[in-house]
């Protein structure tokens, strides 16, 4: 066994927390060594964030395609396009291959150490790795977990041969005639459109009595609508209760007991991720839990002391930018500062066809909470931009406190949305009232305009030309 290996801080997971967290670590001058047992950069890099929006675009491309083919209201004709998946999936590893290197290249610049192999937990200070070149021990002042998340399996569809999770779905080199996915949220919606414009036959099963069911119903409308529009078939308030004895159907129980087979090619279950909690020693920490997932303080500290945990493990939202920001932040603290994780809001997006953008409050969350609220809505169908690139569904939503118009919310749904989720979450942050966002001049014409004419609505005014 090699000599065992110290270092102030030792990072478990070089996901987008343990990364971002070992490179701050790194730049402040504290010695680091970061585990991971797999590829750099985690889910969100290699499965999950960017291969998918690079099939979501390759997706948009072949629909937009396919419609011009169709004929459009401009007058563009095409021939009909050709996928050929194995090259879009080509394409999508080569993006994923460079921003692997671009991450290995930062935790080189930083000095942080790489070990590649699982790490198990012997202590609260203390892990062993098992690398291709033998056995390592590791001691630490600091040990952060950032071991991140995985697909949940459900007990009646276990992953293998057909029944695949979204890290299959996503390097499918073959495009299945007729796909079934299990759930409908963020990740099942996404995955399972971008298939539906690629051509195939779609069936979306959930089990709650909407899409998006965590998502505020008024923003999901939009998307279902559009799902409808695309063929897909969605089955709400239903269950997948397995494969059918000669495996060609899913069996779903519908509203009221009946059963349903839903013939399938490839059944995608994404039905939630659960926290990496298992098979690394974490129980022998005896750490308090929240639920299922590691529970943590607002400075990322776990209930033992200098061991933190970031990201995915420690709960909701499980998104990337929830663990880089606790990552750069914990670095800080273990660097001796003085740093609390408390954003006024964390954005979430769905990257639909239409896009959904959530930062805040909801209108109806507002409420709950005990807040008089003014809300304003405007529609795209009356947004310059939106009508010039012929796409109007959707709309732009504030929410304000009544009486001193502090924004409490902004919503959107629509296309291309998801870049004005920044602005919100600025907006949010700063502390921005109805009247600032009127008084800040928009460019013209750009979708952005519909978040200033919403908050002038809020506000009783009549929208502008
Ligand atoms: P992870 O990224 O899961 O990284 C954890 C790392 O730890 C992994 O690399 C793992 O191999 C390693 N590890 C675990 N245990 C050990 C061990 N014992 N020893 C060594 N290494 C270990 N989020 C967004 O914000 N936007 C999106 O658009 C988005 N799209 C998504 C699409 C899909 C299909 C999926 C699956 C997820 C998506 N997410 C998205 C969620 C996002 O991927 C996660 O929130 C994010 O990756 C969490 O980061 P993390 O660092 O906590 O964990
Ligand atoms: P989910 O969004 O969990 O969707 C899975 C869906 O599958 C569910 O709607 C479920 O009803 C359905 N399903 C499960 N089993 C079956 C079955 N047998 N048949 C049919 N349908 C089935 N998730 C939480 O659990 N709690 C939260 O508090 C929470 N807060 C969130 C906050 C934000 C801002 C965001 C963006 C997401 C939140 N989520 C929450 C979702 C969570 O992040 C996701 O669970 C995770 O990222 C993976 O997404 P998913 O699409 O796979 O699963």
């Amino acid at each position: 066994m090699a000599e065992a290996m110290t270092a102030r801080l030792l990072v478990i997971g070089g996901g987008p927390g343990g990364y971002t967290a070992a490179i701050r670590a790194g730049q402040l001058g504290l010695d680091t060594v970061l585990v991971e047992r797999g590829r750099l950069g985690g889910t969100c890099l290699n499965v999950g964030c960017i291969p998918s929006k690079a099939l979501i675009h390759v997706a948009a491309e072949f629909g937009r395609a396919a419609d011009h083919a169709r004929g459009s209201a401009f007058g563009l004709r095409a021939g009909p396009p050709e996928l050929d998946l194995r090259q879009a999936v080509e394409w999508k590893d080569g993006i994923v291959d460079r921003l692997n290197a671009g991450v290995a290249s930062l935790l080189k610049q930083s000095r942080v150490r790489i070990l590649h192999g699982q790490a198990v937990l012997l202590d609260g200070k203390t892990c062993r790795v098992e690398t291709d070149t033998g056995t390592q021990t590791i001691r630490a002042e600091h040990v952060l977990l950032a071991t991140g998340s995985e697909p949940v399996e459900l007990a009646a569809l276990p992953f293998g041969g057909k029944v695949i999770s979204s890290t299959e779905a996503l390097s499918l080199t073959e495009m299945p005639k007729r796909l079934a996915v299990v759930g409908a949220g963020y990740i099942g919606l996404e995955l399972g459109m971008a298939f539906a414009r690629l051509g195939a036959e779609v069936a979306v099963v959930e089990a709650a009595e909407r899409i998006l069911p965590a998502w505020d119903a008024d923003l999901t409308r939009p998307v279902l609508r559009r799902m409808e529009r695309l063929g897909m078939d969605v089955l709400t308030g239903a269950e997948a209760r397995g494969l059918s004895a000669d495996g060609t159907a899913l069996r779903v129980a519908l509203p009221g007991g009946a059963e349903r087979g839903i013939a399938a090619d490839a059944v995608l279950v994404a039905a939630g991720r659960r926290p990496c909690t298992r098979g690394f020693g974490l129980e022998t920490l005896d750490l308090a839990m929240a639920g299922p997932f590691i529970r943590v303080d607002a400075r990322c500290a776990t209930s033992m002391r200098n061991v933190w945990a970031i990201g995915d493990v420690t709960g909701e939202p499980m998104l990337a930018h929830r663990a880089m920001a606790q990552g750069g932040m914990v670095a800080e603290v273990i660097a001796g500062a003085r740093r609390a994780f408390d954003p006024v809001a964390i954005p979430a997006i769905c990257f639909t066809e239409p896009e959904v953008v959530s930062v805040g409050a909801s209108p109806a969350e507002a409420r709950a909470a005990g807040q008089e609220v003014r809300v304003g809505q405007f529609p795209f169908s009356a947004n310059g931009r939106a009508l010039t690139e012929d796409d109007d569904g959707g709309f732009v939503r504030v929410v304000a406190r009544a009486d001193n118009h502090l924004l409490l919310g902004l919503q959107a749904v629509g296309a291309g949305v998801s870049e004005l989720a920044s602005g919100f979450a600025l907006a949010l942050e700063m502390g921005a009232r109805l009247d600032d966002i009127v008084g800040t001049i928009h460019p013209h014409p750009t979708r952005g305009e519909a978040v200033q004419d919403a908050a002038r609505k809020a506000l009783g005014q009549a929208p502008h030309g």
